[in-house]
């Protein structure tokens, strides 16, 4: 089962156009195509085949090692993250063993990082998975998203990258990818874009080869479609994405 989008709200009421009349909100944008969903498939993995980095935490299905890179890499950039990566798992090799560890020493550690709020969600993950889950992550979503400090997004990873099942991911860079390959225009920011794109998200997921279908969107967020100046010309979505020829871009 894909990731479950964020819960639906109304949609607002049309605004009111000249004439004081209403105007008629958009309807439901359309989920891609099968043939376009393929293309796109196709694509990304091919690229992902020749670009894609080598980064440690693709060369594990570890949930521990899986859950404590993704909590690193929000709001952090991969090369700040690597050594730290690195030097955490040699000191808290285990759910067991951040578990036991002294909060003060996993601040301590953390450092540089910063947003100290994520070493202590990491530990309490950690004591919760001890204490009611055998020092193991569950493979299930409605258990992972329980844990506190574990959302969406990040349950979508470990699903995905530590159990190989077929769940969606939408961080910034996904959603700004898919944004502009399938959307092209409207306010990218909106709670109703959000749940339109994890939808996307949820359409595009293959059968096979989740692990790097997943990891090569971030790939691509962060590489290409990056968000000031995306590198158009090397992309392999140029070709039928909504918004190329750039002009303009945010996001
Ligand atoms: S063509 Fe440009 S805007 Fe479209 S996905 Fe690629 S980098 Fe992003």
């Amino acid at each position: 089962m894909p990731a479950k989008p964020p819960a639906s709200k109304a949609r607002a009421p049309g605004k009111n156009g000249k004439n004081g009349k209403k105007t008629r909100s958009p309807g439901p944008l359309p989920i891609p195509a099968a043939s376009d969903r393929r293309r796109f498939r196709q694509r990304l993995l091919a690229w992902y085949g020749r670009h894609g980095r080598d980064l440690p935490w693709r060369n594990t299905s570890d949930p521990y090692h899986i859950l404590v890179s993704e909590i690193m890499l929000q709001q952090t950039q991969v090369d700040r993250v690597l050594p730290k990566y690195a030097e955490w798992l040699d000191k808290y090799p285990s759910f067991d063993a951040l578990a036991v560890a002294p909060e003060a020493d996993v601040t301590a550690t953390w450092y540089p990082l910063g947003y100290n709020i994520r070493p202590r969600r990491l530990q309490m993950i950690a004591r919760e998975a001890v204490s009611r889950y055998g020092g193991q992550l569950p493979a299930d979503e409605a258990t992972l998203l329980s844990f506190k400090g574990i959302g969406a997004y990040t349950a979508g990873a470990i699903r995905s990258f530590a159990f190989q099942q077929r769940a969606a991911i939408l961080d910034t860079n996904v959603a700004r990818v898919l944004f502009r390959v399938f959307v092209g225009g409207g306010d990218h920011k909106s709670h109703a874009m959000k749940r339109h794109l994890w939808k996307v998200s949820e359409s595009l997921v293959p059968v096979r080869h989740v692990f790097d279908f997943n990891q090569a969107l971030m790939d691509l967020g962060a590489t290409v479609c990056v968000a000031r100046q995306p590198k158009c010309p090397a992309c392999p979505m140029a070709k039928g994405c909504r918004s190329f020829p750039p002009s303009g871009l945010s996001g």
